[in-house]
Order: C-alpha cells, then sequence, then structure tokens
C-alpha cells in the first residue's frame, strides 16, 4: 500500500542516470502476474496448444523489432540485451515442458506457462549472483509479454500518460524502459537495481534521468509534484515553490539532457580567460548514438568503461571480437584518443563460473585489477586485443583499482608479455602506447609519487575515492547522505595525487562524476588539473564555465579550499564562488 508522504520530502538516494526533470508521479505498483487457471476439455488441447505457439512467435517477433530499432539506436550491447531475451523467449525444452503439461494436466496454456515461469524463478531470486537476478527480470519480462499475446496477463503497459511523468516503481525491465520512453515518460525513480543494472545502462543510453532510492514505490504517492535530480541522486517529493522555482532555473541552465542537445553541442575552445588549455574529455561505456557525435567533433573519450562488452554477454569475449570492438572504437575517433579502462569488474559482476567467489564485502573484495591479475588469461587476452587495435595510435590503456606498486607491477609485467608475443607473432602495435592507473582508493593516493614514477599518467576517479575514503558504499541509498566527494579528507587525496604526478611530469586527470560538477572545476584548476573526463552532456556547460576562469584567481581559492574543516564550508565557498562566476 502506498502511505505517501503528506509533506515536502527530500530523499538522497544514489544517482543512476543524470539530468533534471519535474513533473507528477505515476506509481506502478509491482504486481505477481496472476492467470486464472481454465480447465480445457481434452478436444480443445491441440488448440491450446497452438494458441500458446501462435503467442510466442508474436512475443519473439515483437523482441526481434525491439532488438533491431534498439540496436539502430544504441549499438550492439544494448541488441544483446533483447538477443538474451529472445533466446529466453524461444528455449525448446521450456515450451515442450508447457505443452506436455497442458495436455497432462488439461490447463490453459496462460496458467500452465506462468506456473512454469515461477517455478524456475523463485529459487534464482534468492540468488547472490547479480548475473542470475538480472536474468529473473529477463525471464518475467519475456513471460508478461507472451501471457499478454495469450490475452492473459493483466500487467499490460499503460499507453499514454501525461506530458511530464515520472515512473515510480521497484524496477523495470530494458524493455519497458524503452516503450515508456516512447510514451514520453521523462524520468524514473526505483527502489531496486544498481548502476550496472541493464535497466539503468538503457535509461543512460537514452539519457533519461534515473535515481535509486530505498524501497521508493512503497513511499511515494501517486499522482504528486516531483523532482529528480539524476546528477546527484535527489529527490523532492511535493516540493514547495520555492523548490520548484529553484530548479527550473537550474534546468533552464543545464538544459534538458537530450541526444538533440548533445547533437548542437560546440566544443567552446576549453581557454581560461589568462589563456590556460584545459583539456575536455568524455566517459563512455557503450557505443551509441553520442559517441558519434563527440568523434565529430574531435572530442576525445578520458575513460572507456571496457567492462559493459562482458556485461551484455554470457562469457569474456574472446579477442577477436574485443580486437573488432577496439579498432572499431580507435577508428571513431581516429583524430582523438581514446583511453580504454581495462576491465573493471567486482566479484558481484562475475557469472556462476569456476571463478566466482562469494564475498560479504565485493567492493572491497576480488574486483578491478586485482581480479585480472589472478585471471591473467583474461587480462592477457583484452591486453592483447587492444595492443592489436592500437595501430592508430590513439588508444591508451588505463589500470582499474590499483591500490600499490607491486600490484601495478605485475599488470606491467604481464602487459610487457602481451608485447613480446605480438613481436614474435610479427602482429604490428603501438610499441609506445600510454599506461597509465587511475587512483581511486586512498591507498593508491597516499603512494601516488611510487606510481606516478612508474606510468604516463593517472586519472583520479573520485567516485570510488569517495566510497572508499568515507567508507560509505556509493550505491546504497541509506548511506548516501554520507557520500560526499567534498570532504577534505577526499580533497587532500586529490590533492597528494595532482601535486604527486606534478612533481614526476606526468599527465593527471580526474575522471569520476567530480569533474563534470561545475562546482569543482574552479578548484581542480586551481590545484592544477589540466584534464578532465565526464559525461557528455555535462562538456558544454564546463566548457563555457572555463573560459571564464581565472587560473590565478583560483589557485588562492583551492588554497581556502583546502584549509576547510567540514564539507559544509568547502561547499559554501565553492558555490559563493560559482554564483559569482555564472553572473560573469
Ligand atoms: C570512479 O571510480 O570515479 C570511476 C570513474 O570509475 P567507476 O565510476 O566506473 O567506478
Ligand atoms: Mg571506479
Amino acid at each position: 500500500m502506498n502511505e505517501g508522504y503528506i509533506k515536502r520530502k527530500v530523499v538522497k538516494g544514489a544517482p543512476i542516470s543524470s539530468g533534471i526533470v519535474m513533473g507528477r508521479t505515476r506509481v506502478i505498483l509491482p504486481g505477481d502476474i496472476k492467470v486464472a487457471e481454465v480447465a480445457v476439455p481434452a478436444s480443445q488441447l491441440d488448440n491450446e496448444i497452438k494458441r500458446l505457439d501462435k503467442a510466442v512467435a508474436k512475443t519473439i517477433e515483437e523482441l526481434r523489432q525491439i532488438r533491431d530499432t534498439a540496436g539502430r539506436k544504441m549499438g550492439g550491447p544494448v541488441a544483446k540485451i533483447f538477443d538474451a531475451q529472445l533466446l529466453i523467449a524461444g528455449d525448446y525444452e521450456f515450451l515442450k515442458q508447457v505443452k506436455e503439461q497442458i495436455a497432462s494436466e488439461k490447463r490453459n496454456a496462460g496458467f500452465i506457462y506462468n506456473s512454469l515461469v515461477k517455478k524456475t524463478t523463485t529459487p534464482l531470486k534468492k540468488s547472490e549472483d547479480a548475473y542470475l537476478r538480472q536474468m529473473v527480470q529477463d525471464i518475467e519480462a519475456v513471460a508478461n509479454k507472451v501471457l499478454a499475446n495469450l490475452g492473459g496477463s493483466h500487467k499490460k503497459p499503460e499507453v499514454k500518460f501525461p506530458a511530464d511523468t515520472i515512473l515510480v516503481g521497484k524496477s523495470f525491465t530494458p524493455g519497458e524502459v524503452l516503450a515508456y520512453r516512447n510514451r514520453k515518460i521523462t524520468g524514473f525513480l526505483i527502489g531496486e537495481g544498481g548502476r550496472n543494472s541493464h535497466m539503468a545502462l538503457i535509461a543512460r543510453s537514452l539519457l533519461i534521468p534515473m535515481v535509486l532510492a530505498d524501497r521508493v514505490w512503497t513511499r511515494v504517492p501517486n499522482d504528486c509534484r516531483i523532482i529528480i535530480d539524476g546528477t546527484n541522486g535527489l529527490v523532492i517529493i511535493n516540493p514547495n515553490e520555492k523548490d520548484w522555482v529553484k530548479y527550473q532555473r537550474r534546468r533552464r541552465r543545464q538544459g534538458p539532457v537530450t541526444i538533440s542537445r548533445i547533437k548542437k553541442l560546440q566544443q567552446i575552445p576549453p581557454l581560461t580567460s589568462d589563456g590556460v588549455a584545459i583539456n575536455v574529455a568524455a566517459n563512455l561505456e557503450l557505443p551509441g548514438p553520442v559517441d558519434d557525435i563527440l568523434s565529430s567533433k574531435n572530442i576525445p573519450v578520458g575513460l572507456y568503461r571496457t567492462e559493459f562488452l562482458y556485461l551484455e554477454r554470457e562469457d569474456f569475449p574472446d579477442e577477436k571480437s574485443q580486437y573488432e570492438y577496439y579498432r572499431s572504437i580507435a577508428e571513431r575517433f581516429s583524430k582523438s584518443y581514446v583511453i580504454l579502462r581495462t576491465f573493471d569488474l567486482g566479484s558481484d559482476k562475475f557469472r556462476n563460473n569456476d571463478n566466482s567467489v562469494a564475498e560479504d564485502n565485493p567492493a572491497l573484495g576480488w574486483r578491478g585489477i586485482r581480479s585480472m591479475l589472478d585471471m591473467t588469461d583474461v587480462f592477457k587476452t583484452q591486453i592483447k586485443a587492444i595492443l592489436r587495435a592500437s595501430v592508430l595510435k590513439n588508444l591508451r590503456i588505463m589500470l582499474p583499482m590499483i591500490s600499490d606498486i607491486t600490484e601495478l607491477e605485475k599488470a606491467k609485467k604481464l602487459i610487457s608479455q602481451v608485447m613480446f608475443d605480438l613481436r614474435r607473432e610479427a602482429i604490428p602495435f603501438d610499441s609506445q602506447i600510454k599506461i597509465g592507473v587511475m587512483v581511486e582508493v586512498p591507498s593508491a593516493a597516499l603512494t601516488a609519487d611510487q606510481l606516478a614514477q612508474k606510468v604516463d599518467f593517472i586519472s583520479i576517479g573520485t567516485n570510488d575515492l569517495t566510497q572508499y575514503t568515507m567508507s560509505t558504499d556509493r550505491n546504497n541509498s541509506r548511506v548516501a547522505g554520507l557520500y560526499n566527494s567534498y570532504h577534505p579528507s577526499v580533497l587532500q587525496l586529490i590533492k597528494m595525487t595532482v601535486d604527486a604526478c606534478m612533481r614526476n611530469d606526468i599527465e593527471v586527470s580526474v575522471c569520476g562524476e567530480m569533474a563534470g560538477d561545475k562546482q569543482a572545476l574552479p578548484l581542480f584548476i586551481g590545484m592544477g588539473v589540466k584534464n578532465l573526463s565526464m559525461n557528455p552532456t555535462k562538456i558544454t556547460d564546463i566548457c563555457r564555465l572555463i573560459r571564464k576562469i581565472d587560473s590565478n584567481l583560483v589557485y588562492h581559492l583551492a588554497v581556502s579550499v583546502l584549509s576547510s574543516r567540514t564539507a559544509a564550508s568547502v561547499t559554501r565557498k565553492l558555490q559563493s564562488f560559482i554564483v559569482a562566476l555564472e553572473k560573469k
């Protein structure tokens, strides 16, 4: 039951897909699919089985259409989500079982199909494995379509919504997100699912703002005013007029987050008012319409999250398919460069294979470079594919979650071995390829000097650096209030890393969400950071603001901010600086 908030309420959730949307809620309560049980006379059993075949065929046709459209608009990895659903829809063994039971139990197709689906999904729902939980969602998405086509489902998607509707629910399937987008849904507020779920991936590809907040579907009333800030993970339920005006202004400044807006993106030369050049790059995780726009404007990619290649598949992609993938990225960005981050997988993201281990604390466990140093075959295959694709000399390699020099040395040794093999096989590659690390754990920041001596560049991942410095799970809405990148401790670690890079004369950049945050911009420039990589939707605004900044002035601002005792005092100083700057 919905026990809605009566008064204005601010909820701090987790950001899933950025952008601000304002509108009215439509709450979709999670409901079990129930199908009535109907006895079927023996003479009608053949017809019942034919009805099932027809419903399955129609579902397959519908899924193919979605897959083809999504594939055209958003690229291969998104299409693969629907390929997985197509396999489920056409599962021969499962359908055979359904037909046998229709005949033996003399019951309607919908009832038998639904009960066998539940029998399959019930044990999977209890699994800790993120892959299996994702599979449950895919099975239920397919079942819902088959049952709708049998005329027995009561979870029919609504067809029409008023403008500016924001959907609130437990979670949505990728197909639902796509379908709702076509019905003009402008934002999503969900109660379950992480940043890496298929649902999140589609929302980000479509640039639809989405926020995750604990059990939100039970707490938000239907048809009430709401503001969603997908960039900061903030939700205001029943906002007052002051909130509304404030966010209207913010949204106007930010502009609607749409592909057409990114198309209009003009790379305003990012030079400070006193002539310091700042290199503004984009973070990408999936091929799609956005990267074509970026490459046409010669904007480099400062962070390509290659693990999404793995997350879309049954297994680790082989060398050939990785080579083709990286090669096409290198060609698309031939006039700039792309930093390919090697697989940054957490133990929770691994599939049920021999290498999976159950961990109580996956974020502190076998993730990032740690797992790759154990699964050296997987790591070397990826490195080989990247090196083979590097002949255009515009690819760079970046290692995630490095926590000390030994890990870096081990990874570099493996890279050297792959280079040796390639030379022996006379396969060309960029032997001068730049190798860098991410600094996203405090131990790496504290030993940044050692790391900087062994790499060509360092990129600061403020998302994880905040999580680990503040001991706050970045995806847990209950502790979201403690997750603050402006905490003085996080800023000190960033500063230490920047200084270490400067001392060792190597490139330093910031590629966490903070890099696209206007408030942080003068601070970073004041610290001496000249490379920022961000969500593509932020590039225009950041470039515009860079032109108003005087690098000498922000040096003094940075000194003052870094001496602050609390995050609140940091934010106050930066906010008042930005307000004055924007008026310029
Ligand atoms: C980070 O941690 O800041 C980062 C950019 O990596 P990811 O968000 O992919 O963990
Ligand atoms: Mg990270």
